[in-house]
């Protein structure tokens, strides 16, 4: 049987792995979602619902959920069982199978590959996503899909290797951008599912399957962000009403509220980012001053970030660095310190420096650090560490730890940046080298830093640790 790929999504998102004939006994087309946990505008979603209707059989949508994952901690596992809870029950009542298996992802999804006539799965861009994926394609002999919905522009489309500043993707991506903002439809199974799922691992409340995981608990939940695809939508509503006209002015100013708190929901894959794009420019054209400083962070930064993920080895270590950043931190690691920290102590926000401890605290809490922040609180780390790669680490540490983003191409790009990766050098400097460095100064520029500081004055006693 010949199948036709869905004509509403762009070619360029949908990459055949194996095109194999379609197992004509299978009971039903898989959907291994990993990336992509929402139920609404999710391409791997439509895409599958689109060839199961064809094959004329249902839909099964597949979770793994795992407690062996590094850092798998109570804070991020709530946010994302809140988000996995959402998406089985609107798919169930789209009458789309849903079934959440208590194994490693790659082996769930192996097991019922057994019964599918084909299998899709969504894109990521780290590499035990890629190993995982990996595995399930040597494991199967089905046609296998892999849809690319986690971009608004497929990362090999824009460039094929390896980019090293945002000023080489920004014109491509905006010659391109109109052409990936296509319109999702929300299709219905011609098949409903009702098949037998009798290893399915159902629970009612995300505290429920939190309490049978043997994960680190020690990582408290927070109470800021509650996970799943409708609080994503009511904060997209609160960003495009309340704080967007505001986004070029004062994105950068830690005590302003103006940027759209979507980076966790978007690091799960509880909304897409064409689909906020979209709704944005349903309110503001492209050329707004705001529009045009909010795509530059939502499309061309956080691309970047996965063009490096995707092209780059060692996108989480030092050895990921250019190669002229390296070589002048080298040369400034011996550079006397005035203070150094062993990672308890930045842990618990216990440094001499206020601003990098208000940080910290916000991290604790809230499980994000506002973008400015995040650059102060990351660079400060090489002057009190006793080596640039000690400094690399303990930021990826922290942030993979307590944050509820983290774990994500962005992380990586980011604390890279700080490390001199996607900017150019600077006069040279002690400790930085050439790398751009930045001290309280340019923290005191900001008119209300202070409304900031006294926010995360201090720790709440469940998040203070152990004494
Ligand atoms: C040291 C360091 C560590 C970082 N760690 C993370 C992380 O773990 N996870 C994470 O999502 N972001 C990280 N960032 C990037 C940035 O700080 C956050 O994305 C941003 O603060 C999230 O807030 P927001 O959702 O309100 O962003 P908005 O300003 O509303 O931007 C919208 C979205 O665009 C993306 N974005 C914004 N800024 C950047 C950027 N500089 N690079 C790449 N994408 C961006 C995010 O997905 C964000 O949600 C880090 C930056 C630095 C300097």
């Amino acid at each position: 049987m010949q199948i036709e790929l869905p004509r509403f999504i762009r070619k360029e998102r949908i990459h055949i792995v194996r095109a194999s004939p379609i197992n004509t006994r299978g009971e039903y087309v898989l959907y291994w979602m990993e990336a992509s946990q929402r139920a609404s505008h999710n391409h791997a979603l439509e895409t599958a619902l689109f060839l199961a209707n064809q094959i004329k059989v249902p839909l099964l949508v597949y979770f793994g959920l795992t407690d062996r994952y590094r850092y798998s901690n109570a804070r991020y596992y709530k946010f994302m069982l809140e988000g996995i809870v959402t998406v089985r029950k609107k798919l169930l009542k789209r009458r789309i199978g849903f079934i959440i298996l208590r194994e490693d992802p790659p082996d769930g999804a192996i097991k019922l590959a057994k019964r599918a006539c084909l299998l899709v799965f969504d894109r990521g861009y780290l590499r035990h996503q890629r190993t995982w994926r990996n595995k399930v394609i040597q494991n199967t002999e089905l046609p296998i899909l892999e849809v690319e919905g986690e971009v608004v522009l497929p990362i090999e489309f824009v460039s094929t290797k390896e980019v090293s500043y945002a000023r080489v993707l920004r014109p491509r991506i905006y010659k391109y951008l109109p052409y990936f903002l296509e319109t999702l439809p929300t299709l219905e199974p011609k098949v409903p599912f009702q098949g037998d799922i009798s290893d399915n691992w159902e629970r009612e409340t995300p505290e429920e399957y939190l309490e049978s995981l043997n994960i680190d608990k020690s990582v408290t939940p927070v109470e800021y962000y509650l996970g799943g695809e409708d609080e994503a939508h009511k904060r997209l509503e609160v960003f495009v009403q309340e704080r967007l006209f505001r986004y070029a002015r004062y994105r950068s100013d830690p005590g302003m509220k103006v940027t759209s708190e979507l980076s966790p929901y978007l690091r799960f894959g509880q909304i897409s980012p064409t689909q906020i794009l979209k709704r944005v420019l349903q309110v503001y054209p492209l050329e707004d001053v705001n529009v045009s400083s909010f795509v530059n962070e939502l499309v061309v930064w956080r691309e970047l970030a996965r063009n490096y993920a995707w092209f780059n080895t060692f996108y989480n270590q030092y050895e990921g660095l250019p190669k002229w950043a390296r070589a002048t931190l080298d040369l400034h690691a011996k550079d006397p310190r005035e203070y150094l920290y062993d990672v308890e102590d930045l842990e618990r926000a216990n440094t001499h420096d206020p601003y990098w401890n208000s940080a910290q605290r916000e991290l604790l809490t809230k499980g994000t650090i506002h973008n400015y922040m995040r650059m102060y609180w990351c660079k400060k780390l090489l002057e009190w560490t006793e080596h640039p790669r000690v400094a690399f680490d303990i930021a990826c540490y922290l942030n993979d730890k307590y944050a509820l983003d983290g774990r994500d191409p962005n992380g990586y790009s980011g604390i890279s940046w700080c490390f001199g990766a996607f900017d150019r050098p600077f006069p040279e400097k002690p400790i930085f080298g050439k790398v751009r460095k930045m001290g309280a100064s340019s923290l005191l520029s900001k008119p209300n830093l202070q409304l900031y500081l006294e926010k995360f004055k201090q720790l709440p006693p469940d998040k203070r640790g152990p004494e």
